[in-house]
């Protein structure tokens, strides 16, 4: 039997008592040792505390108790009183760019109450789209989900319909952020370049207008070097061949 384990992080075989247990993994523990993991997780603990300085911070002891009230002291989409904890409904992963639509951060307007498994599956999710993916497994009534984004756009001072498009602009505009920035960041894309440029294909991104708009000066050159360019034809003519095979087999 194996009684040794690889640490992703530190590559070390170290005896399976270094790795704490994990339940959803095939070997039932983590892939990192206990050294490692207490590292990472250091390392996220503060990331969090980072982004939440930036951002608003306003939410008062009776604001809280207002929100928990309003919801009877329940989860707000399932109604269950377990470990109900107050929700960013716009995540703090989004960081400083909320602000910019007037959304987000530690505030009254940005508080939903949820059942701690709820909210341990949302992560950084457009909560629209969150919603869509999780409602059945969970049994998730939309009129509850109604009732909840009917509140936080009155806290918020817009209709339904506006506080809605404007939560979906301002992911719009995370995507595309992201995705420059990731290009920034991934040294050496430039040699194979598909792979990135079909991510933006993929989120209808047009790549020249997004790194024109987030980019460095030096991204931009690279986009609009002949190589990248050309790159760039090609992918979009397989795409739209792609699109067009789809269509005709229709
Ligand atoms: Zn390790």
């Amino acid at each position: 039997m194996n009684t040794k384990k690889c640490c992703s992080d530190c590559k070390e075989y170290k005896d399976l008592q270094n790795f704490y247990p994990h339940n959803s993994s095939k070997v039932g523990k983590r892939i990192y040792c206990n050294i490692c993991y207490k590292r990472r997780h250091e390392k996220s603990y503060i990331r969090r505390i980072e982004r939440l300085k930036q951002l608003p911070n306003t939410l008062k002891k009776n604001e809280e108790e207002e929100i928990r009230t309003y919801f009877d002291n329940c989860c707000a989409l399932t109604g269950g009183k377990n470990k109900v904890v107050l929700d960013h409904f716009i995540p703090i992963a989004w960081e400083g760019l909320p602000s910019k639509y007037g959304l987000g951060g530690t505030t009254s307007s940005n508080m939903l109450p949820l059942e701690s498994k709820l909210n341990n599956k949302k992560n950084s999710n457009n909560p629209f789209h969150w919603f869509e993916k999780v409602k059945d497994k969970y049994m998730l009534s939309e009129d509850n989900w109604q009732k909840a984004i009917e509140y936080l756009a009155g806290r918020n001072g817009l209709t339904v319909l506006q506080f809605k498009n404007r939560v979906n602009c301002c992911y719009q505009e995370l995507i595309v952020k992201r995705l420059v920035e990731n290009l920034e960041r991934k040294f050496g894309w430039e040699e194979r370049p598909e792979p990135m440029l079909n991510r933006f294909l993929r989120h209808g991104v047009n790549i020249q207008i997004a790194v024109k708009v987030y980019g460095s000066k030096e991204l931009n050159n690279i986009i609009h070097s002949a190589n990248i360019q050309g790159k760039i034809r090609v992918t979009k003519e397989r795409l739209r061949n792609k699109v067009e095979n789809m269509l005709t087999k229709v």
